[in-house]
Order: C-alpha cells, then sequence, then structure tokens
C-alpha cells in the first residue's frame, strides 16, 4: 500500500479502522486467472458474504468491466442487493433457498440452483400462481461427491426432466461442486468428475440439453482440467490463496488493506498486565500501542497474544486478549512510535512487515476466507481506483465520490 494512497484515504473523517480494496487489483487477479483458462471459458465471479468481505456491489462491477459473464452469491437477499445496484448481468444463488423467497428471486430475476424436485415443483406452482411471462432461469446442482447440496446422481434426469416439462423452467446450466479441489490429493476430484461426466452422458442421452456446465471453483480452476463451459472464482478474485497447497497465480495480488492508527502510546514496566485477565505481563520496560480494531470488527480473538501488527514498517505483536473493539500491540522501548501512526492489521505481505490474511488466519486456526469475509459492516471499505479513494461504504451508507 503506497504512503500517497493511504494519505489520501486518511483525508476523509471517521473511524481509524478501514478495509481499503483496490479494484484494479480485482481487475488484474480476474485477467490473470482467465489467462491460465482456455480462451473460451467463461467467467462467474463469486461475490457471496459481502464478496468475501470485499464490498460486493463494488466488485462486481470491477469484475463484470473486466470480462466476468456471470456472478454468483450465496442467498437471495445477496443477489437483490446487487439487482438494486443496477446489475443485470446473470446471478445464480449457489445455495437452497426457502420457498418463501421464491416469488422475490423470480422477481428480481434471479437464477436458482435446484436439487430436488420438491423446489422444482415450489418453483412452478410460484411461476404458475403469478402468471410469469418470462421462465424462472435454474442450474441443476448435482451431488457428486460433497453430501451439502445437490441432487444424487442417480436422480439427475428425472430432475432435469421435472424442470423442463412445463414452459415456467429453464435449465440454463448443471453443476457441481468439489469437496478437496484445494487439498494436495487430485484424486477425490477426478472421482467427483467422473461422476459428474457421467450424469452430463445420462442428461444427453435422455435428450436434455444441460446449458452451461461449471464444476470448478478457484482451486480447481488453477489446477487446471475442470474448467468445462465456465469457472466460479471466488477466494483468487481476491487474490488471495485457495489453500497452503494451492497457490493465486502469478499476477494476482490481494486486494484488501485493514488498516488502523495508533491511538495511544504507554510504556510498560515490568510486570504490568496488559488487557483482560492480564494474559501478557511485561517483562521489562517496553512499548504498547492502542489500535482501534477488536472482535467485533471481525479481528479475531484468537489472535490474542500471536498476532503480528505493522506499525511504521516494523512487526510489533499483539499483547494481551484482543478485546471487542480494541486491541494492543507491543514492541521493544525504542521502536518508533506516536499517535496517529499507521498501522497495517493485514494486507500484500510482499510490503514490508505488512502480514498475510494467510498468516493471521493460521494464528487464527482458521482459513483466510473467514477472516476477509468475517470483517464486520462496521469497518468502512475504501474502494480504489488508480490509486485513487472513487468509493466509501460505512454504516451511514454508501456515499459514492
Ligand atoms: C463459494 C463457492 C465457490 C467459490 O469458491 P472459491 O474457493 O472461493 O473459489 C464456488 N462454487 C460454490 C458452489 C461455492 O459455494
Amino acid at each position: 500500500m503506497n504512503a500517497e494512497t493511504l494519505a489520501e484515504v486518511r483525508r476523509y473523517p471517521g473511524r481509524a479502522t478501514r478495509a481499503i480494496i483496490d479494484l484494479d487489483a480485482i481487475e488484474q487477479n480476474l485477467r490473470a486467472i482467465k489467462g491460465t483458462c482456455q480462451p473460451s471459458t467463461q467467467f462467474m465471479a463469486v461475490v457471496k458474504a459481502n464478496a468475501y468481505g470485499h464490498g460486493a456491489v463494488h466488485v462486481a462491477l470491477a469484475a463484470l468491466a473486466a470480462g466476468a459473464e456471470q456472478l454468483a452469491v450465496a442467498t437471495v437477499d445477496e443477489g437483490c442487493a446487487l439487482r438494486r445496484a443496477g446489475i443485470v448481468a446473470p446471478i445464480l444463488v449457489l445455495g437452497p433457498i426457502d420457498d418463501s423467497e421464491i416469488a422475490i428471486a423470480a422477481e428480481r430475476r434471479l437464477t436458482l440452483a435446484v436439487g430436488h424436485v420438491e423446489s422444482v415443483c415450489a418453483i412452478q406452482v410460484h411461476a404458475d400462481r403469478a402468471s410469469l411471462i418470462n421462465p424462472i432461469s435454474v442450474h441443476i446442482k448435482v451431488d457428486t461427491g460433497m453430501r451439502r447440496f445437490g441432487a444424487l446422481p442417480e436422480q439427475v434426469v428425472a430432475l432435469a426432466t421435472a424442470v423442463t416439462t412445463g414452459s415456467s423452467l429453464r435449465l440454463d446450466g448443471v453443476f457441481t461442486h468439489f469437496a478437496c479441489a484445494d487439498e494436495p490429493e487430485a484424486e477425490p476430484t477426478a472421482d467427483q468428475y467422473a461422476v459428474f461426466a457421467r450424469v452430463l452422458n445420462e442428461l444427453r442421452a435422455a435428450g436434455i440439453e444441460p446449458g452451461l456446465v461449471h464444476v470448478a471453483n478457484s482451486a480447481a480452476a488453477l489446477r487446471g482440467g475442470y474448467e468445462a463451459g465456465m469457472i466460479r472464482v471466488g477466494i483468487a478474485l481476491y487474490g488471495l490463496n485457495p489453500s497452503s497447497h494451492i497457490a493465486a497465480p502469478q499476477g494476482t495480488r490481494p486486494a484488501m488493506t485493514l488498516v488502523s492508527r495508533v491511538q495511544r502510546v504507554v510504556e510498560l514496566r515490568a510486570g504490568d498486565g496488559v488487557s483482560y485477565g492480564a494474559t501478557y505481563r511485561a517483562a521489562g520496560k517496553e512499548l504498547a500501542a492502542l489500535v482501534p480494531i477488536g472482535y467485533a470488527d471481525g479481528y479475531r480473538r484468537a489472535l490474542s497474544n500471536v498476532a503480528p501488527i505493522s506499525i511504521n514498517g516494523r512487526r510489533w505483536k499483539v499483547r494481551g486478549r484482543v478485546c471487542m473493539d480494541q486491541t494492543i500491540a507491543g514492541a521493544e522501548l525504542k521502536s518508533p512510535v506516536a499517535i496517529g501512526d499507521e498501522v497495517i492489521l493485514a494486507g500484500d505481505s510482499r510490503d514490508d512487515s505488512v502480514p498475510s490474511f494467510d498468516e493471521l488466519a493460521a494464528l487464527a486456526h482458521t482459513i483466510n476466507y473467514e477472516i476477509t469475509s468475517g470483517i464486520a459492516a462496521r469497518v468502512p471499505r475504501f474502494y480504489l481506483r488508480s490509486g485513487h479513494v472513487v468509493g466509501i461504504e460505512d454504516l451511514s451508507g454508501y456515499r459514492a465520490l
């Protein structure tokens, strides 16, 4: 994160803790991932969970501008939020929905994933009752081994027949999801893919055209060999690694930088206890800097006493417990620090001393997905283009600049 950009972010008043999202990085990442795929492969940008904490509307617009054909969300509400922002691209709701959401999903022209015949019937009942002019777009989800959501392989032809009977639904796609694509072994993914390929053959043999076929998340897309007609990319779009075994490709970089500022500096004396429970005690004279971020911001309590924090280009360390709204960082006495100094909690670790989201995730015994998607709504998002702030989103509402 360059100094001029940070200075520009700082010219806007508000709480010191901010998530800075570089929309150019989103676009570059998309192009870098596309560059590893067959040229004909379509790109579905997965922007569920507020684009893994990065801001769904801004990320969706950037992804579409960079050539994504479709978007994916987890819930109907998330899809509605994108429509409200004026986005007209196809939006697939990946997960199961409640029957009570069918009406709003149809009105907003969201594409629904169906995995059992009961939901197809419920959608048909709605379509008939509402006398819809346009059919409701659906993709059939096939459970090829993850046992989460979808039709079992032997149920797919019957389900597809139910979808294509009558005119209220339109079969626009068939897809599956891999359970182990980010693991070192390739075999479980190859096995799931083989099951899926058999299902596609059965569909075609039954005279059913599956529409757009898609199987790969980021990890499977980067492994290669599983692209099909479209890839569904989440984590790599944000410039983060799918796992410790599968890295985001060359040319990608983390889009998010989580920053704050020092709000108090105190000299600790030997024996001083820090934060709740005094789980850290100073061994001798040292410095403590107060940073206004806590677990209610998504800076997890599991980072207590273990996480590095970058202040003035050096690595400080969390001292004592992370509180709900505040955290204390410590360093040796001679470390340069003053109230107002810039703090970087996570971002591009190629920058001097900045912790990566992977590093924080490992220390909190979780994955980078959970860290970024857990960054709370109360942390304002600052959106960048060409190193300049082009949008701010905070609890007071979106302010276009
Ligand atoms: C979240 C999700 C994705 C994206 O996964 P990444 O690992 O973030 O690329 C793709 N497909 C489905 C069904 C998902 O739920």
